[in-house]
């Protein structure tokens, strides 16, 4: 499909894409939106800013309109679960834009951190669409302020989020309330085992779709690593946010009490930024991302959780201050600053203790990322490149080596299991302290074979200089590193 034209959609919802200016359909739409259309169960794995928002919504407007029927009181025609407020926030704000010329049209948003009292109100009458955070969604179950018997279609966005995050439960109870007569439409950037077992249980003969595997997110972004100490990141975030030429800039700590410490450290370095995480009121994280979007704040330090779902599109750059103990989370940043298309630059901070991260990191990206020694003591010993095919940057035609003898001197064989740490398993723990179940099981997904993968830019090799001169930075994936693991 190649013009939203095509999809046989209601003249309504193409004239509402006209005028945002939609004219091409993403893969994940373009594979998605005629089966769903069809009233098919769909398994959609496409990270956020595929346009996998519209690939759901629209063909959902289109049954409004050829389904025309009231919402019964406290219940909804439509159910989206999605793992966060800001993420429900932009999907209910997407339903509104796609069906602005759809009328009737109720939509409500039942999110946590908010009064329930409205929420109650707003779902007396019913709606035609309910866009729910899980726990909220459950509590207002409990007050019999929402009934969920006569859901048609359950989406269920960011599935793996929702697992790392720990709704399952909430989810399984959710889905035990629903009529087993409905479509549902499942998207997830990661299929671990969890989900694929979730999956099975709630749909039915689903259609699946792929695209944007997670490895090839990675390769449309100019990725570099700065090896550096603890204690200097702080004067180095400042130094690089000085001398880049940035526009809009997310930074990404591992903790909340890290970003609040960074955004100190920018402040005293005359920098302005603010901070979003889940410490945070809701009041205070729409005004820090109002002004995000709007421009006239230009840096955000956000944790992972808190930014999963931010829809602002322009970020030049992302930094990551701490490195993701969970090498999903890295593709998943860096993923912000190459939306729609879009291509940007992710500078990690690399110290001692974060080598093991950035192993696994490159093992997930099946990629080397080129980088830059600013650690005081002796240059480092374990830059060994992922998937080595016994050339020391796992790669035969040697372009590269980012010119400064730091970055891939590895000086070892290549084969990063012989240096890995001990310490790995407990590292892996989230800030709960609990072992990630995915990452076991999680391996990149190859395009079904109904979809066509989305193809990214290959074979080409980027060499640009950055502020320090001495960074090379590379677009290609490591390819012929070796067969992918078996599903
Ligand atoms: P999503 O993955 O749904 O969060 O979408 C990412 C961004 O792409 C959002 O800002 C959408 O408004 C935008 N977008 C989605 N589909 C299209 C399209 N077909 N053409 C242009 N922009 C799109």
């Amino acid at each position: 499909m190649t013009s939203f034209n095509d999809f046989g959609l209601a003249e309504p919802i193409t004239r509402a894409l006209a005028s945002e200016n939609y004219v091409t359909p993403t893969p994940i739409q373009a594979q998605t939106i005629p089966i769903a259309l069809q009233g098919r169960d769909v398994i959609g794995i496409a990270q956020t800013g595929t346009g996998k928002t519209a690939a759901f919504a629209l063909p959902i407007l289109n049954h409004f309109l050829n389904k025309k029927l009231r919402p019964e009181r406290k219940s909804c025609r439509v159910l989206v679960l999605s793992p966060t407020r800001e993420l429900s926030g932009q999907i209910s704000d997407s339903f509104r834009t796609y069906g602005k010329n759809i009328r009737p049209l109720a939509i409500a948003l039942a999110i946590g951190g908010v009064p329930i009292n409205r929420q109650i109100r707003e779902m007396s009458h019913g709606v035609e669409v309910l866009v729910a955070t899980p726990g909220r969604l459950l509590d207002l179950v409990d007050q019999r302020a929402v009934r969920l018997d006569k859901v048609e279609v359950l989406v269920l966005d960011e599935a793996d989020r929702m697992l790392d995050m720990g709704f399952i439960h909430d989810i399984r109870k959710v889905v035990a309330m629903l009529p087993k007569d409905r479509q549902t439409l499942f998207f997830s950037a990661t299929m671990p085992q969890e989900i694929t077992r979730l999956a099975d249980q709630m749909l039915r003969d689903p259609s699946r779709v792929a695209v944007t595997p997670q490895a090839s997110t990675a390769e449309k972004v100019d990725q570099r690593v700065i090896l550096t100490d603890r204690a200097a990141k702080q004067s180095l975030l400042a130094e690089m946010l000085k001398s880049e030429k940035t526009d809009r800039v997310l930074v990404f700590t591992r903790t909340k009490h890290g970003a609040d410490k960074v955004v100190r450290g920018l402040q005293k370095s005359g920098l302005k930024a603010e901070a979003i995480h889940g410490n945070k009121s809701q009041n205070q994280r729409e005004r820090v991302l109002a002004a995000f979007r709007d421009g006239s704040l230009r840096t955000l330090v956000a944790t992972d959780i808190a930014a999963r779902g931010i829809d602002v599109d322009g970020i030049s750059h992302v930094f990551n201050y701490d490195l993701p103990n969970i090498p999903e989370s890295y593709v998943h940043r860096i993923g912000r600053t190459a939306r729609a298309g879009a291509e940007g630059v992710a500078i990690s901070f690399c110290d001692h203790e974060e080598a093991s991260f950035l192993r696994d990191i490159e093992k997930l990206i099946r990629m080397s990322i080129p980088s830059t020694n600013r650690r005081s003591g002796p240059a480092p010993t374990h830059r060994a490149a992922p998937h080595s095919n016994g050339n020391r940057h796992g790669h035969g035609n040697g372009k590269r080596h980012n010119g400064n003898g730091h970055g891939h001197s590895n000086g070892g064989n290549g084969h990063r299991q012989n240096n890995r740490p001990q310490r790995d398993n407990q590292s892996r723990r989230d800030q709960r302290g609990n072992r990630p179940q995915q990452m076991a099981s999680t391996q990149p997904i190859q395009p079904q074979a109904h979809g066509k993968s989305h193809s990214q830019p290959q074979g080409q090799v980027g060499v640009a200089q950055g502020s320090l001169g001495d960074v090379t930075f590379m677009r290609e994936p490591r390819r012929q590193a070796g067969p992918r693991a078996p599903r």
